[in-house]
């Protein structure tokens, strides 16, 4: 059934937001509404607050006081820094091999190891099981990153629980910085409910064996989210540092090239050199899946955030996301070769998940564009030239002679 959307009269988000989102009577999106703490809560009060409750979790046997999941990139040196240096804890990193990984992501791995000197496990799975599950939900759900997602969200709790380390600490919590899902005051935690709702998109590790593949039991094994008692004994607590620190990833980035040499780059289908650099695939095909679905892409989530913190104005914000949402996708014939299916099907597949809200389909291979930037341009002026100048770019992959995932570097 058709909806009408409504739009954010600040931000650009619509009402089909994904992860659900609501509107005040003024028309102002509860991610903005939300996003306001930011400017009026105390976070001084916050931060302190946070270091008293940590008290509790400084190791009196040798052991690490708490574990920090990284990738080499998004908030990792950022959360790490805060950590070592400010809360002044002993972390274990630990790092979900993607295996995607670009030649920055790799540098940066071997950078948080190096500048930081803190012990750091990764988690290699078999190479034919992620690709097996790769496939499955590629044609299932239009999706790729679950077994990255899935990887990230459960090895950090499946190693505290190993090594009885009772906290993890995430940085921002998407559901907050993104829609407003909670207020910063209720200091919500990880927990498993939000993992599989949103996170992996209501599909746990356990429903990809309900369906007729050739996924075994033995496959998900390394997916599989510690159980409540083992969680309950060691009393495993995931805290986001978002909610005791006025989090803007942004100037967190900048803070982290100038201190420790974090290294940022140029991608394709956004304007943001900080986020997601790690990965072939995530500023490509992932990204166009999600355009696919929802009608808007990742470089809509990064000009919302960027009118929130007034760096751009909501014209100049809809002016990037039609730069970059169409740009063509690289890398696919490494991936169609990586994931074994041919070009034509993964074309096939990825038509199959065009919302007919967004895209309208004119002949058989034939289809054009009418997502929410089409949408939001027929009542947002138009601007001619606008080139954001926010972000920098440090380490260029044209220097780069790897064209190939790196699935084992030197950081790693
Ligand atoms: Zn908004």
């Amino acid at each position: 059934m058709k909806k009408n959307i409504i739009f954010c009269k600040k931000c650009l988000y619509p009402s089909t937001h994904p992860l659900g989102i609501t509107f005040d009577e003024k028309g102002i999106c509860s991610g903005c509404q939300i996003h306001e703490e930011k400017n009026n809560l105390d976070w001084n009060f916050r931060l302190n607050k946070l270091k008293k409750l940590l008290k509790n979790y400084k190791s009196k046997k040798g052991n690490y006081d708490c574990v920090v999941p990284v990738t080499g990139a998004g908030d990792s040196h950022f959360i790490v820094h805060v950590a070592k240096n400010i809360l002044k804890l002993n972390p274990l990193l630990v790092c979900h091999n993607k295996y995607f990984n670009t030649e920055v992501g790799i540098k940066n791995i071997a950078n948080l190891r190096v500048k930081f000197d803190c012990d750091t496990l990764i988690q290699n799975i078999n190479l034919d099981v992620i690709k097996k599950i790769t496939r499955h939900t590629l044609m299932e759900f239009g999706n790729i990153y679950w077994p990255i997602i899935a990887g990230n969200s459960a090895f950090p709790v499946q190693i505290a629980a190993k090594y009885k380390i009772p906290l993890i600490l995430w940085g921002a919590h998407q559901g907050i910085e993104q829609v407003g899902m909670f207020s910063h005051l209720h200091e919500v935690e990880m927990t498993r409910r939000y993992r599989e709702d949103h996170d992996l998109f209501g599909k746990d590790e356990f429903s990809l064996l309900n369906v007729d593949n050739d996924i075994k039991d033995e496959d998900i094994l390394q997916f599989i989210y510690p159980n409540k008692r083992t969680i309950n004994s060691i009393g495993i607590r995931g805290l986001y540092l978002g909610n005791f620190i006025r989090w803007d990833s942004i100037s967190q980035h900048k803070l982290m090239i100038k201190k420790y040499g974090y290294s940022a780059t140029n991608l394709n289908r956004t304007f943001d050199t900080y986020n997601y650099i790690d990965c072939f695939n995530y500023s490509n095909l992932h990204d166009f899946l999600k355009l696919c679905k929802h009608g808007y892409s990742k470089v809509l989530d990064d000009a919302c955030r960027e009118i929130r913190y007034k760096r751009i104005t909501r014209a100049q914000g809809l002016h990037l996301v039609r730069k970059y949402e169409l740009n063509k996708l690289r890398n696919l014939n490494q991936f169609c070769d990586w994931v074994g299916i041919s070009e034509q099907s993964l074309n096939f597949v990825i038509d199959r998940f065009k919302n007919k809200n967004f895209w309208h389909q004119s002949d058989i291979d034939k289809w054009s564009f009418n997502g929410i930037s089409k949408k939001l341009m027929k009542s947002e002026k138009k601007i001619k030239n606008f080139s954001i100048k926010n972000f920098q770019s440090n380490f260029s992959r044209k220097n780069s002679t790897k064209k190939e995932y790196i699935y084992f570097g030197k950081g790693i």
